[in-house]
């Protein structure tokens, strides 16, 4: 039985939509951590960030390790918040195409959903300019996987974002790993350019110049945003605070004239 709608909480959105807005080049992946409810909705709580072993602009694929390790994830937290958390689902991101899933994400999606009913599927289309207004447009769609003959068909499912006051810990920690995560990929192919021997001085040099060009991109696209982000909260935070702290002064006063 399909699920009946799933509930994304903002501070999740907001690390995936980082993500999804890192790179325009290929689709970026993760997994949604979370609980199904027994009204049948899937409640995503945080995500974890997925890097990718090989970058390909239009496949995304889950080894059984990273699937191994966000189970080991979703205990964790299901340990220290006392909710029974598992992965739920898995999100990617579609840079200028539609925002519906492929044939290919609709078999994948076709595939976890044998091992786990209730598995949702997510999808970011960014960097698609709307015509009429010229502006950048984010679109994101919930979706799940439905037999029709011998063929699997994309059944969409009613996303809601759920606002939250204050930021999880959990997606706290993984909107730090994106770029450390994101910097730890380009390293890995400039190791692999550079391992080859073949190369002459002026193309080494070239290949250097490109890695330190991606990572400036990657400090400007997500750990510059990120950091202001992380600023404003903060601030905010230190406003709350004083406020609490006026009302107790207020509080005490009036306690003290009685
Ligand atoms: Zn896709």
């Amino acid at each position: 039985m399909a699920v009946s709608a799933c509930h994304l909480e903002s501070d999740a959105f907001l690390v995936c939509m980082s993500h999804a807005l890192s790179t325009e080049k290929e689709e970026v992946m993760g997994l949604c951590i979370g609980e199904l409810e027994p009204s049948r909705v899937v409640h995503v709580h945080s995500v974890i960030i997925l890097r990718r072993s090989d970058k390909r602009k239009d496949r995304v694929e889950i080894s059984p390790e990273q699937l191994s390790a966000a189970s080991t994830e979703a205990e964790r937290l299901a340990d220290s918040t006392g909710r029974p958390m598992r992965v739920v689902g898995w999100y990617h991101s579609h840079p200028h195409i539609t925002v519906w899933p492929s044939h290919v994400d609709v078999r994948t999606q076709a595939m976890y959903q044998m091992l786990d009913q209730g598995f949702v599927g997510l999808i970011f289309s960014c960097f698609i300019e709307d015509k009429n207004t010229r502006t950048g447009r984010v679109l994101y769609t919930c979706f799940q996987s439905t037999a029709k003959g011998s063929e699997n068909e994309r059944l969409e499912i009613p996303i809601h974002v759920l606002p939250r006051e204050a930021i999880s810990k959990a997606c706290l920690e993984s909107a730090v790993e994106l770029p450390r995560i994101l910097c730890q990929e380009e390293q890995d192919t400039y190791r692999k350019i550079h391992a080859l021997s073949h190369l002459d001085p002026v193309t080494r040099i070239h290949n250097g110049s490109v890695f330190t060009k991606n990572l400036c991109s990657q400090m400007s696209a997500v750990s510059g945003p990120l950091l202001q982000w992380l600023e404003h909260r903060l601030s905010h935070n230190q406003h709350c605070i004083s406020e609490l702290q006026r009302e107790r002064q207020q509080l005490r006063e009036e306690l003290d004239k009685l």
